[in-house]
C-alpha cells in the first residue's frame, strides 16, 4: 500500500506508529483515541522553544532555553530528600543541573563526564548559581532538540516528549491524497490542500488561528462530511420503493372545515408537503418543525386520516403517556366516528393489552397511540403505513435511521420537533430528512407577556396570582434547577409548595424529581381538569402537553435557563384564547448583559429568532437538545465562527444534489470523517 497517496494509513492502528507500545495505545484508546487519524486532532495548547541557545553566562532566569554543556563532576549525597547534582560547564562559566528522585545510574549515563550535552529546560537559580532542574530534552546531538516543541494537555501516562515525537511521525509521513473539493470551491480556501492545512494546524504558532485558510478548510472539510453522510441517507431512504396512499382530499377538508379554528397557511402548506410524500412512491422521512403552540398536532392527525382513508394503519408514539393520552382524545373528537383509534397504556390491564395487539394484527384498529412501549413490546400491524414521533428532537441521526427502517418499506415516517435551531445548523442537525416548516402561530393566539420580578417582590407575584386564581386561571411554579445537588433542588421546590400551599390552601400541587410515574399522570391530569390552580414543579413540564387553561408560569430563578429553554418553558401556556403571562424571577438585580438576554425574550415570542441570538450569546452547545445531536463533536467546526461555512456547505451539497453529481471523489471524506460508519457502500 502507498502510503502517499492512500487514506487508509489514516485509519490505521496507533500499534504501527514507532515508539507506540500496548502501553500507550491502552492509554490513548480511553481517550478515544483508536487510530492515527484521532491523533490528528490532538492538538497542542502551547508550544516551547528550545531554539533559544545560550551561552551560560548570558542565560535568562524564568524562561526555558537550551545550552550545551560539559558534564565536569557529580554530587551523590546518601540523604534522603536532597538532590542529585552534576556540576557542567562551558567556556563561560559554571551551572548545575539538579535531579530529584533519580538514579546514580540514569545520571550518569545521560550527562556523562567529559562528553559535550545539549540540555533544555527552564533556567532557574540556586546559591547565585544558574540551575536547571529535572532537564527532559537532553541529547547529545544539539540539533535535535534546538527547535519548537509543542505541549499538550497530556493524557495521565504520556509524557510531552511522547506525543511530539508520535505527532511529527505522524506529520512526516502524512499522505497527500486526492483534493475532493471542486477547483471553485478550493479557491474559496486559496487553494491549500487537506495536507498542507493538517500540517500548518500542527504548528505551534498556529494554535487557534481560526481565521486562516487551512483552519477555515479543515473545518469545512468537517461541515460538508456530514451534510454528505446526511444526504447519503436521505437518498437511500428515497430509493425505497413503496405502495403509494390514494388520498381522498375531499373528506380531508371536511375534516378541516369541522375543526373550531382556520389552520394557518404555514399548517396548510406543511399538510400538503406531507401529502405530496404519502401519495408518492418513495418513502417519506419527513420532519415537521414547529414552535411551541405552532399547531403540529393537528397537521399530524389529518396526515394520518389520509393514510388511514387508503387502507393502511398509524402509530403515533409520544414521549410521554400523558402527551399520548392527549393526541389520542384529540383523535377521537376530530377524525369521523368510523375510524378505531385506540390508547395502549401503562396502565392498562393483561387483558386490555392482548385485546389492543389481537385487533391491531388483524387490522380492527386503525391508529394507534402510545409511548415508545409501542416500539419496545411485540406489537404487529397488519398494514402499517405511517409512523408518526412527537416531540423526539433527542433523536440523533443514527436512532432516526433505524426508525426509518422499522415498519418495513410502505412505511412513511413523520417526526415532530418543537426545538427551533439557528438557521445554519438546520442542514447539521436535520440534513437527513426533509424538512417542512411552521413559522406562523395561530392568529387567535395572543403574545404571551412576559416580565422580571426580583425574588424579595415575591409579594406582588402572589397578589397577581390571587386575581387570576378569581378568573379562574391556572398558574404553573417552576422551581430553580440547581443541577449541582438534587437534594436542593427538590427541597426547594418543597418549601414552595409549602409556602404556596398556606397561602392558596388545597389548591396547590408539587411535582418533583421523586415523584413517580402513576402520581405524576394523576397530578397532570388533576391539573388538566382544573382540579387545583397551582402546579409547583422543579422538572421541567413535560413537552407538548396542552393546558388550555393554564396562562401563567412563573419561572424562578430565571437565569439558570439559556433564552431558548425559557421559551420553551414560556410555551407551557398561552395556548388558549386568554392572555398569558410569564414571570422570571430572579434573587439579584441584572448585569447588563443578562438583560440584554432576557429583553430578547421579552420582545420576541418567536422561537427560531431567539435560538438565533441565544447561540450567539451563549454558544450552540447549550441549546436545548443539542447534547446528543453529535453536533458537540465537531471538531474545528464551529458554527458561530464558521456560519459562512456552513452556509458554503449547505449551497455546494444542493448543487451537488442538483446536478446529480457523483459522490465517489468524497469517498476518502466520507470515510475519515463519518465515524459512525453510517455510509458504508458509496457507489
Ligand atoms: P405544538 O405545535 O406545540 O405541538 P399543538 O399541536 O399542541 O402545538 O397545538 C397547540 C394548541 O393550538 C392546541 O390547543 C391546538 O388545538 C391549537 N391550534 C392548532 N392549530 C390552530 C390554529 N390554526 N388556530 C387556532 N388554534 C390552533
Ligand atoms: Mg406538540
Amino acid at each position: 500500500m502507498n502510503n502517499k497517496s492512500n487514506y487508509k494509513y489514516l485509519l490505521s492502528d496507533l500499534s504501527s506508529l514507532k515508539g507506540v507500545g500496548v502501553k500507550t495505545t491502552k492509554l490513548l484508546k480511553k481517550k478515544k483515541i483508536n487510530n492515527i487519524f484521532d491523533l490528528l486532532w490532538k492538538l497542542p495548547k502551547s508550544y516551547t522553544d528550545r531554539s533559544l541557545s545560550s551561552k551560560i553566562k548570558d542565560l535568562r532566569i524564568g524562561e526555558t532555553q537550551t545550552v550545551t554543556i560539559i558534564p565536569k563532576k557529580y554530587f551523590f549525597p546518601r540523604i534522603k530528600n536532597l538532590p542529585n547534582r552534576v556540576v557542567c560547564v562551558d567556556e563561560s562559566g559554571e551551572m548545575d543541573c539538579v535531579f530529584f528522585n533519580s538514579y546514580e545510574g540514569y545520571v550518569k549515563k545521560i550527562l556523562p563526564l567529559g562528553k559535550e550535552v545539549t540540555v533544555s529546560g527552564k533556567i532557574g537559580i540556586f546559591r547565585n548559581k544558574y540551575q536547571l532542574t529535572n532537564p527532559k530534552y537532553i541529547s547529545e546531538d544539539a540539533s535535535l532538540i534546538k527547535q519548537k516543541h509543542n505541549t499538550y494537555s497530556l493524557t495521565e501516562g504520556i509524557s510531552e516528549k511522547v506525543y511530539n515525537k508520535i505527532i511529527n511521525q505522524i506529520i512526516e509521513k502524512l499522505p497527500i491524497l486526492d483534493e475532493w473539493h471542486s477547483k471553485e470551491l478550493i479557491k474559496k480556501f486559496d487553494g491549500i490542500s487537506w495536507n498542507e492545512s493538517i500540517i500548518e494546524l500542527h504548528k505551534p504558532e498556529n494554535k487557534d488561528n481560526y481565521k486562516k485558510n487551512f483552519y477555515k478548510r479543515l473545518a469545512y472539510d468537517e461541515i460538508f462530511s456530514t451534510f454528505l453522510v446526511n444526504s447519503e441517507i436521505r437518498k437511500k431512504i428515497k430509493r425505497i420503493k413503496k405502495k403509494n396512499k390514494r388520498l381522498n382530499i375531499k373528506k380531508q377538508n371536511l375534516i378541516i372545515d369541522n375543526l373550531d379554528f382556520k389552520l394557518t397557511q404555514d399548517q396548510l402548506r406543511s399538510l400538503k408537503e406531507i401529502n405530496n410524500d404519502l401519495s408518492s412512491s418513495t418513502k417519506m422521512f419527513r420532519l415537521l418543525q414547529g414552535d411551541v403552540g405552532s399547531g403540529k398536532t393537528i397537521v399530524s392527525l389529518i396526515s394520518a386520516f389520509n393514510t388511514i382513508n387508503s387502507g393502511f394503519q398509524v402509530s403515533l408514539m409520544a414521549p410521554t403517556e400523558i402527551l399520548a393520552r392527549q393526541h389520542h382524545n384529540l383523535a377521537k373528537k376530530i377524525l369521523p366516528k368510523n375510524i378505531n383509534v385506540a390508547l395502549i397504556s401503562g396502565k392498562s390491564d393483561y387483558k386490555q393489552k392482548k385485546e389492543i395487539l389481537k385487533r391491531l394484527s388483524n387490522h380492527e384498529i386503525d391508529m394507534i397511540f402510545g409511548t415508545h412501549a409501542i416500539f419496545q413490546t411485540k406489537v404487529v400491524f397488519k398494514k402499517l403505513g405511517l409512523i408518526i414521533i412527537d416531540e423526539q428532537h433527542k433523536f440523533g441521526v443514527n436512532q432516526r435511521k433505524k426508525l426509518s427502517d422499522k415498519g418495513g418499506d410502505n412505511c412513511d415516517v413523520l417526526l415532530m420537533t418543537a426545538t427551533p435551531i439557528p438557521r445554519t445548523l438546520t442542514m447539521t442537525m436535520y440534513g437527513d430528512m426533509d424538512l417542512s416548516v411552521i413559522r406562523e402561530k395561530p392568529a387567535t393566539r395572543k403574545p404571551i407577556q412576559t416580565f422580571s420580578k426580583l425574588e424579595s417582590k415575591i409579594n406582588d407575584v402572589i397578589l397577581f396570582i390571587k386575581k387570576q386564581i378569581k378568573l379562574n386561571n391556572q398558574i404553573f411554579w417552576v422551581c430553580p434547577l440547581i443541577e449541582e445537588s438534587k437534594k436542593i433542588d427538590h427541597s426547594s421546590a418543597v418549601k414552595k409548595f409549602e409556602y404556596l400551599n398556606m397561602i392558596f390552601p388545597n389548591e396547590v400541587a408539587l411535582l418533583h424529581g421523586k415523584t413517580n410515574i402513576e402520581d405524576k399522570e394523576i397530578i397532570l391530569n388533576d391539573f388538566l381538569k382544573n382540579k387545583f390552580k397551582i402546579l409547583v414543579s422543579t422538572t421541567i413540564i413535560e413537552v407538548g402537553i396542552d393546558f388550555p387553561n393554564a396562562n401563567v408560569i412563573i419561572i424562578e430563578n430565571a437565569n439558570k435557563f439559556g433564552l431558548s429553554q425559557l421559551h420553551q418553558l414560556r410555551g407551557r401556556v398561552g395556548r388558549g384564547n386568554k392572555q398569558s403571562t410569564c414571570i422570571l424571577m430572579f434573587k439579584s438585580n441584572l448585569s447588563e448583559n443578562a438583560k440584554k438576554r432576557i429583553n430578547i425574550l421579552k420582545d420576541s415570542n418567536d422561537g427560531f429568532f431567539i435560538s438565533e441570538e441565544d447561540m450567539k450569546i451563549r454558544g450552540f452547545g447549550d441549546i436545548l437538545g443539542f447534547k446528543q445531536s453529535g453536533i458537540k463533536n465537531f471538531k474545528l467546526a464551529d458554527p458561530i465562527h464558521n456560519s459562512n461555512l456552513f452556509l458554503l456547505a449547505e449551497k455546494e451539497m444542493k448543487r451537488i444534489e442538483g446536478a446529480n453529481e457523483s459522490i465517489k471523489k468524497f469517498k476518502p471524506l466520507i470515510k475519515l470523517y463519518d465515524r459512525a460508519d453510517i455510509i458504508n457502500d458509496i457507489a
